[in-house]
């Protein structure tokens, strides 16, 4: 560790220990671990019976559209909503059992949020906003204003610690809140869109310093956004979410080169989905009757079952190749028109054409095809994903 990593640990000695020993305690290696929760809002359920683990010093996101579930689920680890049914255990301790009526308030759980609106207090300067919680934690005198310093130090503001709060623009106020969570030594940091309120320019900015001020801290962190780019760039691991389920669980590249449904396909990066009918249901490779033509698709634990629609297959758009007219065959290789062509600058869209249908492909200027030209479609199959509905 270099010695700049001056950030208060987790399992800080100079704080109560862990309750591992109490009566509720369990074995586990998660840190955190939500089994089986339920969450509504009187009749409405908004959370339908969600496991989420998150390990030692993991840096998990919580990914989906608006109104899936992600706030509730985040706001019952911390103690804000109370679920209906379910266990949450954090770092060994049952802080949440329905079955065993066990419901430790958020000051007990130990745990720090961040939320979209800085909720930073305006009446305090940025030092005793970053104090507060400490001095809760009866942390006094030159210990406080140590790890004070070191927190605001670890978002850049030690320089502005006697400035009011309300002197601040936007993106200094989201560092203070977030110095103020690191600073009392949660057991983990649950972040609940924490960039949405930044012009886009100071989010990019933010969203750098937040994955190095993470990569720094070594501390479990849930990170709650709509945003697939943040969540892509932020995490260990992406749970996508969907109406108050679990659509996927997975590391980001995977989440991206292997949607499991057609719902993940679409709300991560840009993908065709065609549909088709199964025509060999060989695992290491299903060939898929595509339009008037046939594809092989990456190899898949097992054949999912139909849709109403056929099977439905994945295709990034950025895998496709578009070769010279007449390349000699390989496997999903097609003779293709180029229908359509924009250039946006760095990337150049382009409708393609084929016996299998109609594909967007997206290149770099590098290459460029005119529109109406011939070419060679070229698809490598592992980039053709065999979806699961
Ligand atoms: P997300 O954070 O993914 O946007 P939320 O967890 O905020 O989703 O909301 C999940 C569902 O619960 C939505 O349908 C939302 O309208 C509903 N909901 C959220 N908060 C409340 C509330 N305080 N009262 C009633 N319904 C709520
Ligand atoms: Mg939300």
């Amino acid at each position: 560790m270099s010695s700049n990593v001056a950030v208060p640990q987790p399992r800080d000695a100079t704080h109560a220990a862990p309750v591992r020993s109490a009566p509720a305690a369990v074995q586990t290696k998660a840190h955190i671990e939500v089994r089986d929760v339920v969450a509504a809002y009187g009749e409405k359920v908004a959370v339908h019976g969600v496991s989420v683990t998150v390990a030692d010093d993991e840096h998990l996101s919580l990914l989906g559209p608006s109104g899936c579930g992600k706030s509730t689920l985040l706001r019952c680890i911390a103690g804000l909503e109370t679920p209906v049914s379910g266990e949450i255990v954090i770092d060994g301790e049952v802080v949440f059992s329905s079955a065993r009526g066990i419901n430790l308030p958020p000051e007990k759980r130990r745990l720090s949020m961040v939320f979209q609106s800085y909720a930073i207090w305006p009446h305090m300067t940025v030092f005793e906003n970053v104090a507060y919680g400490l001095r809760v934690q009866r942390v006094r005198g030159q210990e406080l204003r140590d790890r004070v310093h070191t927190a605001l130090k670890m978002v850049g503001m030690e320089e502005l610690a006697q400035r009011p709060a309300t002197a601040l623009s936007g993106g200094q106020q989201q560092r203070v809140a977030l110095a103020r969570a690191y600073a009392p030594s949660p057991k983990a940091i649950l972040l609940d869109e924490p960039l949405s309120n930044l012009d886009a320019r100071l989010r990019s900015q933010m969203r750098d310093d937040l994955k190095d001020l993470q990569k720094r801290t070594k501390l479990s962190t849930i990170y709650v956004t709509h945003d697939q780019e943040e969540a892509m760039a932020m995490s260990d691991r992406i749970i996508v979410m969907r109406q108050g389920r679990i659509e996927q669980e997975a590391k980001p590249l995977v989440i991206y080169e292997r949607p499991r449904t057609r719902f993940v396909a679409d709300f991560i990066g840009a993908a065709n989905v065609l549909s088709g009918t199964l025509v060999s249901a060989d695992p290491a490779g299903p060939v898929i009757r595509v339009g008037s033509t046939e594809m092989r698709c990456a190899p898949v634990a097992e054949i999912p079952p139909p849709t109403d629609g056929g099977h439905l297959i994945a295709i990034r758009t950025v895998y496709p190749e578009l070769l010279p007219a007449g390349t000699p065959g390989a496997v999903n290789q097609w003779p293709a028109t180029v229908a359509s062509r924009i250039l946006l600058g760095d990337i150049v869209r382009y409708g393609v054409e084929f016996a299998g249908g109609s594909l967007h492909v997206q290149t770099t200027p590098k290459t460029l095809v005119e529109q109406g030209g011939e070419v060679t479609l070229s698809i490598p199959p592992e980039h053709v994903v065999l979806l699961a509905g």
